[in-house]
């Protein structure tokens, strides 16, 4: 069992979910819907495994987790508060929400443009409930844009504004950050920095070490395919350090 074996310094995942949901068929995205007790199994699997679960905002001034694991959940869907947050907080784990403050009480509006269906984003009230409960709330930018493509001031303003919209509405500071469709470059981590981000997270597969630059984490990506044993191997694989 390569429980045993593990080093001090564990390679962190970052799980990457979505929608914890059954899948919606009219959907052009199933792959981002886990089922609510697809998801339960793999919570259980993890306490099982021995992970524990730390938030991303502390991997800035914690030491670095020896078997931690990240539960990351991007755009903010009202699924997370309803079907995600109640499992997670009997489990004992705890995860990061990244939240479009542009639409905060709204709907998934970048993917309806691209004709998927629209889905219920989380409130204000949501998103306090949300920490009260023991999550993280990180940005996903204002509009979900595409940071690497914006002029400067354009970028900037995505970046500060969300992160301050935020903050008003949860009333705790927003370290974290996600880059939409993991689009970034330097001048995307550069503005995230002096924003005041402490990390980011973007789309790039594969295991986390110590010396990983905190502005380009990567993630593992958990979909409606991702089965139990799929789901153990994906985890296995961000926790080896010949990656
Ligand atoms: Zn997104």
């Amino acid at each position: 069992m390569f429980v045993a074996r593990m080093p001090v310094s564990t390679p962190l995942p970052i799980l990457m979910y979505h929608k914890i949901a059954p899948i919606n068929r009219r959907s052009t995205l199933r792959g981002h819907y886990v089922h609510p007790g697809m998801f339960e199994r793999q919570l259980k699997a993890l306490k099982l495994l021995k992970f524990s679960s730390v938030q991303l905002g502390t991997l800035y001034d914690n030491d670095w987790p020896s078997r931690g694991v990240i539960l990351t959940f991007d755009d903010g869907y009202t699924n997370f508060i309803d079907s995600a947050v109640p499992k997670m907080v009997r489990l004992g784990i705890s995860g990061t929400v990244f939240m479009v403050s542009g639409q905060v009480g709204g709907t998934n509006e970048w993917d309806v443009k691209n004709g998927d269906v629209s889905e219920p984003l989380m409130t204000q009230a949501q998103l306090r409930e949300c920490v009260s409960k023991g999550m993280e709330v990180g940005s996903h930018t204002i509009d979900h844009v595409h940071l690497d493509q914006l002029p400067l001031h354009e970028l900037r303003r995505q970046l500060m504004d969300s992160k301050a919209q935020l903050e008003a509405i949860v009333g705790v500071p927003i370290t974290t950050l996600c880059y939409p469709y993991g689009r970034q470059n330097e001048a995307v981590r550069s503005m995230a920095k002096e924003a005041g981000y402490r990390v980011a997270t973007s789309t790039k597969k594969g295991p986390n070490f110590p010396n990983t630059d905190r502005f380009e984490l990567r993630r593992v990506n958990i979909r409606s395919d991702t089965l139990l044993p799929v789901f153990v191997s994906k985890l296995w694989r961000a926790t080896r350090h010949d990656r």
